[in-house]
């Protein structure tokens, strides 16, 4: 079989193998429970052991009694950890990409790019440590003091998902150390490389700046292991990126033992374009969010509401532009859309299109399977566009895979009432060149979402913002402006340095 020319799964193996050796993390050989995969050849690489529920439980042990430790440690201190972690990562910039590359299939830039996102929330975190700020607050007695004091939390859970497999954990991590917490790791079951790599450089940072090793412990396996962090008191915050399904599972089992969660889960996006928008801009800002990452980010563009003026000369470049797109080897610094993650992740893609036609959709371009030499393992696929006749069932769910729907507004109010119909919030922007029209839809009636952009796709936010996104999204915000806060106690102070003992509202007792 003829098609797309890849490295062999040994070529692989050696460069995951030597990447991890660079790092100073140990090369699994044996073990039961997970296996390391990659999705470029569909191929096996390496058996990993998964943790027990002893190892579980041992873990957790141990980040307790680190936090108690680490929260008398003063923040600045513990900035010093987060800046040695900056550090080696960017000292180990491409091998971390090697590794991501490998497990998630993602292209180089973007793989190189999601380390630089980690670099640069450490950054972030170690200016953090400075400033985790309380308020002062007028008090309504004589002679009183009242403060908000922001106090270290305990251990946070985190548990993320394939498409992220290291940005993720560092938007909580950094934080989280930063704030005083110590973290468990349970990364997703499809990228155990790139954990083992990131755990071993936290700890080799511990143990420069002497920091005690237990403020990070990983967790390898299965969603067995997330369950066992979700049910366990001693975890203070469950911090969960992944599906909207797995959101629903987590989410009330925390608060059932009224523990804290923090839910980062499935978008389902959208651009709106106006007559006015720039056709050059939205149509590189479109094809980067809906086909980066072969559609696999959380942000991608699913949904295109296009005003009915612009739409035919939209699809049409759009179309011109799906159908030059370089597929292949991501490690090929012409590629620009790798793998899907699985073949059952082009399976659903294939089982959207097929529900997309039977609402009335027409399939513009793409969808097709690529085939890849001698590795039926992988999926390689062709980004697809399908013009809806509306919003129908299937385009209000989330499909993981480079699948824009287009859809055609008269009126703005329509564009955006068709945007907010669904049941996700993550991610929106709307391309236009008329002020009132981007500021109606970044106002309170606009885009409800937690992130909405003006002339910029709906994918590649910066770590300074905070992340996150609303309805079934979760909730959660993450990385920048003031998410700490997430991480931490808050403890209202009074204190009363009259002599006279004042109470409030005016009570009087005594
Ligand atoms: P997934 O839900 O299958 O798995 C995510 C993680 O949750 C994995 O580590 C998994 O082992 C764990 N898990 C699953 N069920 C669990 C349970 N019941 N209890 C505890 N842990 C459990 O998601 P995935 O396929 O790895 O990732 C893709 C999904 O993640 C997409 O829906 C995407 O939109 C979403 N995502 C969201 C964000 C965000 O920030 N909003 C970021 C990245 C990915």
């Amino acid at each position: 079989m003829n098609g797309i020319v890849l490295p062999s799964a040994d070529d692989l193996r050696a460069r995951a193998r030597a990447a991890l050796q660079r790092v100073g993390a140990t090369v699994p050989d044996r073990g039961t429970g997970l296996r390391a995969r990659t999705p470029i050849t569909g191929d096996d690489l390496f058996p990993v052991p998964a943790a027990g529920a002893d190892d579980t439980e041992e873990a957790i042990a141990a980040a307790r009694a680190a936090f108690l430790d680490w929260r008398r440690t003063p923040a600045p201190r513990r900035g010093e950890l987060v800046r040695r972690l900056g550090e080696l990562l960017r000292e180990h910039k491409e091998d971390l990409a090697d590794l991501i590359t490998i497990e998630a299939g993602k292209i180089r830039s973007e793989a190189l790019g999601e380390v630089q996102e980690m670099v640069d929330v450490c950054d972030f975190a170690v200016g953090l440590s400075r400033q985790l700020y309380g308020r002062t607050i007028a008090s309504e007695r004589p002679g009183h003091r009242l403060a908000e004091t922001w106090h270290p939390l305990g251990v946070v859970g985190v548990i993320s998902a394939f498409n992220f497999p290291a940005a993720v954990w560092s938007w909580n991590t950094a934080v989280a150390l930063a704030c005083g917490d110590t973290v468990v790791w349970k990364p997703s079951e499809l990228t155990p490389l790139i954990s083992l790599a990131c755990d071993r450089l936290l700890a080799r940072a511990a143990e420069d700046v002497g920091a005690p090793r237990d403020v990070h412990r990983l967790l390898l396996g299965d969603r067995s292991v997330g369950e066992r962090l979700v049910d366990d008191p001693r975890i203070a915050l469950v911090s969960a990126t992944g599906s909207t399904r797995m959101g629903r599972e987590v989410g009330p089992r925390v608060a059932a033992r009224f523990g804290r969660s923090l839910l980062e889960l499935g978008g389902n996006n959208a651009a709106v374009v106006a007559p006015s928008a720039d056709p050059d801009l939205a149509v590189r800002g479109i094809v980067f969010a809906a086909v980066g990452t072969a559609g696999q980010r959380c942000t991608t563009l699913r949904r295109l509401i296009v005003h009915r003026e612009v739409a035919d000369p939209l699809v049409d470049r759009l179309t011109a532009a799906y159908q030059k797109l370089p597929i292949g080897d991501p490690f090929d610094r012409s590629t620009l859309v790798g793998p899907l993650i699985s073949t059952a992740a082009f399976d659903d893609m294939r089982a959207a299109l097929d529900r997309a036609r039977d609402e009335g959709g027409e399939l513009i371009v793409g969808g097709e399977r690529r085939p890849a030499g001698s590795a039926p393992g992988a999926a390689y696929v062709e980004p697809a566009i399908v013009r809806v006749p509306g919003q129908t069932d299937v385009v209000r769910e989330e499909t993981f895979a480079p699948l824009l729907y287009v859809m055609t507004y008269d009126t703005l109010d329509e564009a955006i009432a068709l945007h907010n119909d669904v049941p996700q919030g993550l991610s929106s922007s709307i391309f236009t060149r008329d002020q009132r029209e981007a500021e109606l839809f970044l106002s309170a009636e606009g885009s409800d979402c937690g992130i909405a952009n003006v002339n910029i796709g709906t994918s590649g936010a910066e770590i300074g913002g905070a992340f996150g996104g609303e309805k079934e999204t979760g909730g959660g915000r993450e990385s920048g402006s003031d998410a700490w806060r997430a991480y931490m106690r808050a403890a209202t102070n009074t204190v009363n340095y009259s002599g006279q003992l004042a109470l409030a509202q005016n009570v009087s007792f005594l």
